[in-house]
């Protein structure tokens, strides 16, 4: 069987290097490159971390596309000082390691997402875990290329409160007006909000193998252990796998066990709802998932990224 090709788009933060190594450590998976943008890091900060995270897991064959540097409502990016607890200084947990070898492609993220779209059509999956700046640069270029592609989108809260303020969701928040417009678009897009993410949580304890296996398994767990500890003030709380679930659904969308078909779009204050004019359509564009098998995706992950880490 052919192997799933798959682009994951990101803000090179904690969960989004949990989510590259599961795309890294699933043999069904070709990985074809990754995206960034700005978010929980600059995008200058999201290359480096991509690229520092692929040198450690000896992967220097997949490629790093540098994307957009800020949302479509401003002119320049701002971190939120409150992310340094979350995802420490530098993005991946204050772990030092090192300066990358390699650098960002020459074409920008938005173009190779582009050309993998018309090249590959229905048999591509782009997974977008930041805001959702890029996207919408994509769709802008290319509405119809972006049209035929399976895209997740990690972002938003249906029926949950949001984890930015009480409406919203970081990725819709940081970039509400692209967000409104891919929901806007033709794209069809499969959609892992806080619903599930908040319900598929990792213990510091589940992952503690790892920092006895080698170098790279001792850094992914202190990684992930900062942003556990950090958010959530507990080891044993667990930290919830958002980005690593949106890929993992991307791959294997039975992983989600209630899918809720809908018309999206997004407020002003960075509410994502239901339209009220598409409410009667019988096309719809999107699917949200509202809940998942949480000890299917823990078990898996946790297998695959062992299996991984060992194997290096
Ligand atoms: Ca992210």
């Amino acid at each position: 069987m052919a192997k799933t090709k798959m682009i994951i788009d990101c803000d090179t933060g904690v969960d989004d290097a949990l989510a590259i190594s599961y795309i890294l450590a699933n043999p069904d998976i070709e990985f074809l490159g990754i995206s960034t943008t700005f978010g929980n890091v600059s995008v200058d900060q999201s290359v480096k971390n991509s690229l520092l995270l692929l040198e450690m897991f000896h992967r220097e064959d997949v490629k790093v596309y540098r994307g957009m540097e800020h949302n479509w409502k401003s002119d320049s990016y701002y971190r939120d000082p409150r992310l340094d607890d979350i995802h420490g200084r530098n993005g991946i947990g204050n772990v030092d390691l090192g300066e990358p070898k390699r650098k960002a492609e020459d074409i920008c993220a938005v173009d190779f997402i582009v050309d993998c779209a018309r090249k590959y059509g229905e048999d591509l999956h782009v997974v977008f875990v930041g805001p959702l700046t890029n996207f919408g640069e994509c769709v802008k270029k290319d509405p119809e290329a972006m049209k035929r592609i399976n895209i997740t989108i990690m972002g938003g809260a249906l029926t949950v409160q949001g984890n930015r303020d009480i409406y919203s969701e970081a990725n819709i928040f940081d970039d509400p007006v692209a967000a409104k417009y891919v929901f806007g678009s033709e794209a069809h897009i499969n959609v892992i909000p806080l619903d599930v993410t908040l319900k598929t949580l990792f213990k510091v304890s589940d992952i503690k193998e790892w920092k006895e296996i080698n170098e790279a398994g001792k850094n992914l767990y202190e990684i992930a252990r900062f942003y556990y500890v950090n958010e959530y003030q507990d080891e044993e709380t667990g930290g919830a796998m958002h980005d690593p679930l949106a890929a993992f659904a991307s791959y294997d969308p039975s992983i989600i066990t209630n899918w809720f078909r809908c018309n999206l779009t997004v407020e002003e204050n960075g509410r994502m709802i239901g339209t009220f004019r598409e409410l009667n359509l019988p096309e719809k564009r999107h699917s949200v998932a509202l809940d998942v098998d949480a000890k299917r995706f823990t078990e898996t992950y946790i297998e695959l990224v062992t299996r991984m880490i060992k194997d290096l």
